[in-house]
C-alpha cells in the first residue's frame, strides 16, 4: 500500500557559498530533491570568504547547473540562513558532509542555528563517495594550475571559471 510521504509538501533550503557550485553540491541538491517538495538552493553573499565570483555569477551558475531538477529553485540571500530558510517557509536546511573535518564545523553551526530558529532542523546527507574528497576552492586551485576538472563541476562552470581565472592572473601581471 502507497503510504502518502508528507515530506513532500515541505520545502527544505540547500545553503552555501557556490563558490563556484560543484558536482558534490549538485549530488545533494539532488538527493534533497527526492525528499522534499520542494529545494531551495540558497547562495550567500558570503562577503567576508571574498569570494572569487560575485552573488549574481554564483546564482546564474547554479540556475543553469540545476535545471533539470524541476522542484529546485535558486536564489541569493545575504544575512542568517534560519532567518532567510524562515521567510520561505521551509522548515529544514540540508547540508553535506564529506569528512570528520566537516563535522565540527557543521554540528556547531547546526546546534546555533537550532538555538535561532528551533523549529528549523538541519539535515545531514552524506557525501557520494566519487565527490567526498571536492570541494569549490579545490576546484579552483586545480583550475588555476591547469588541471582537469571537467568531470567535478557542471558544463555551466567551466568557461566562467577559466574567464575569471584569466582575469585574475592579468590583474595579477
Ligand atoms: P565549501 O564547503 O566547499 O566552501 P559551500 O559553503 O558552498 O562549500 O558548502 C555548501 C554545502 O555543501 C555545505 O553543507 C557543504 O558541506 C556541502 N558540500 C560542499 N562540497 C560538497 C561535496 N563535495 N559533497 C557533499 N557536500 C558538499
Amino acid at each position: 500500500m502507497a503510504v502518502p510521504n508528507e515530506s513532500l509538501e515541505h520545502i527544505a533550503v540547500c545553503p552555501g557559498a557556490f563558490d563556484p557550485i560543484t558536482e558534490g553540491h549538485i549530488d545533494i541538491i539532488r538527493r534533497a530533491s527526492e525528499m522534499f517538495g520542494r529545494i531551495i538552493v540558497a547562495v550567500a553573499e558570503s562577503a567576508d570568504k571574498k569570494p572569487l565570483f560575485s552573488l549574481a555569477e554564483r546564482v546564474q551558475m547554479a540556475k543553469e547547473a540545476c535545471r533539470d531538477l524541476p522542484n529546485v529553485k535558486v536564489d541569493g540571500f545575504q544575512g542568517l540562513v534560519v532567518e532567510y530558510a524562515q521567510q520561505q517557509g521551509a522548515i529544514a536546511l540540508v547540508k553535506g558532509l564529506r569528512a570528520v573535518s566537516d563535522f565540527e564545523r557543521e554540528v556547531q553551526m547546526a546546534l546555533m542555528n537550532r538555538h535561532q530558529a528551533p523549529h528549523i532542523h538541519t539535515v545531514f546527507l552524506v557525501a557520494h563517495s566519487d565527490y567526498a574528497f571536492l570541494s569549490s576552492s579545490l576546484v579552483k586551485e586545480l583550475a588555476a594550475l591547469g588541471g582537469d576538472i571537467k568531470e567535478l563541476v557542471p558544463a555551466a562552470v567551466l568557461e566562467p571559471l577559466y574567464e575569471k581565472l584569466k582575469d585574475a592572473s592579468a590583474q595579477a601581471n
